[in-house]
C-alpha cells in the first residue's frame, strides 16, 4: 500500500520506495484516452491518493484512487495536507513519554519537589513572620529551577518532533488532568500545563501545531489492536489481555494519544488527509497498518 509518502506519482510513471531503494515503473495505459485509467492520469485536475501494489501472473498492476482537485484547494492547503503527529503522555513517574518511545523522566522533578516540600514544612512549623518570607522566597527559588527544567524538556519534545518529520504533537486534554492523574501533585499539574504551554508557544516558529486530544482510555487501550480493559495496564507495564502486547504503560498511552487525534480527524473529514502517528522504527498509518521507516521516510 501506497501514498503521496511512500510514492512519486507523475503523469506517466511512479516512483516507489521499497525495501532495496526506489524503483521506478512507467505505466501501461490503454490507447483510448476515455478508458478511466488514460481519462483520469493525464487529466492534471486529479491526483493520486492511495494505491495498492498488485502481483497477478507475473504483471505488476496499480490501483490508484484518485481525486478531483478543488479549485479552492489553496486555500484549505492545511486540511489537505498530509499530518504526521507525535503523541505525548503526561505522568508523574515521566513527565512525559512520546510515541516515538523517549522518555523524559520526572526523577529530577521529583527530588525537587520532595526537598521543596520538606524545607517548606520545617519552616511552617517555625511559624514566625520570618519563616513566612522564607517560604515565599524558597518558592520563587524552586519554581525558577522547575521552569528552567521544563523549558529543556519542552525543546526537546519540539526536537523529537522535528527529527520525526512531525506536522504535529498530540497531548492528552488538561483540562480534568487532576481526575485523569489522581496521583498527581499540585506541582505535577502545574508542571504540565506550564510543559504544554512552552510547547505550544516554540512550536509555533518551527511549524508545527500542538492540539489536544480526550484523553479517555488512553492508559487501558491497546495501541496495536485497540482491546480496553482495566487489567490491560498494571502500574508501569502493559499487557494486552487479547493480543498479548507488552510494553511501558505511559509509552503505549503515548502512541494511543497520537491515534486518538487520528481517529478525531478520521470523523471530522472522512476520506480526508491521511494521519500517521511517529512511533520509533515508523508509524502507524490511517488505516492502523504499520509503516516502516524506510518507506515512511521516503
Ligand atoms: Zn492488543
Amino acid at each position: 500500500m501506497y501514498d503521496k509518502r511512500s510514492a512519486t506519482f507523475h503523469r506517466d510513471h511512479v516512483s516507489l520506495s521499497t525495501v532495496d531503494g526506489r524503483v521506478e515503473c512507467d505505466y501501461i495505459l490503454p490507447d483510448s484516452s476515455e478508458t478511466p485509467p488514460t481519462k483520469y492520469v493525464s487529466d492534471g485536475d486529479f491526483e493520486f491518493r492511495m494505491a495498492h501494489l498488485q502481483y497477478r501472473d507475473g504483471d505488476w498492476y496499480l490501483h490508484a484512487s484518485m481525486r478531483k482537485v478543488e479549485a479552492d484547494e489553496g486555500s484549505s492547503e492545511s486540511e489537505s495536507k498530509h499530518r504526521t503527529v507525535l503523541g505525548v503522555d503526561l505522568g508523574v513517574n515521566n513527565l512525559a513519554v512520546a510515541s516515538t518511545g523517549r522518555f523524559w523522566s520526572a526523577d529530577k522533578f521529583n527530588h525537587w519537589r520532595r526537598e521543596y516540600e520538606n524545607r517548606r514544612g520545617s519552616l511552617q512549623q517555625c511559624g514566625s513572620r520570618y519563616a513566612h518570607e522564607n517560604i515565599e522566597s524558597v518558592g520563587q527559588k524552586e519554581d525558577g529551577r522547575f521552569e528552567i527544567h521544563l523549558h529543556t524538556v519542552a525543546n526537546e519534545i519540539i526536537e523529537e518532533a522535528i527529527k520525526s518529520g512531525c506536522s504535529h504533537i498530540v497531548f492528552e486534554d488538561l483540562t480534568h488532568i487532576r481526575e485523569n492523574i489522581p496521583e498527581a501533585a499540585w506541582q505535577h499539574v502545574w508542571a504540565f500545563r506550564r510543559l504544554y504551554e512552552y510547547v505550544e508557544y516554540k512550536s509555533e516558529e518551527h511549524g508545527i501545531e500542538v492540539v489536544q486530544v480526550d484523553p479517555r482510555n488512553t492508559s487501558k487501550r491497546c495501541s496495536t489492536c485497540g482491546f480496553t480493559h482495566d487489567d490491560n495496564r498494571d502500574g508501569e507495564s502493559f499487557e494486552c489481555q487479547k493480543c498479548g502486547y507488552e510494553n511501558h504503560a505511559d509509552y503505549n498511552a503515548g502512541k494511543n494519544i497520537g491515534l486518538q487525534y487520528l481517529r478525531r480527524r478520521q470523523n471530522a473529514d472522512a476520506g480526508g488527509a491521511p494521519v500517521d502517528v511517529r512511533l520509533n522504527r515508523g508509524a502507524l498509518n490511517v488505516s492502523g497498518k504499520y509503516v516502516s521507516l524506510a518507506s515512511a521516510e521516503a
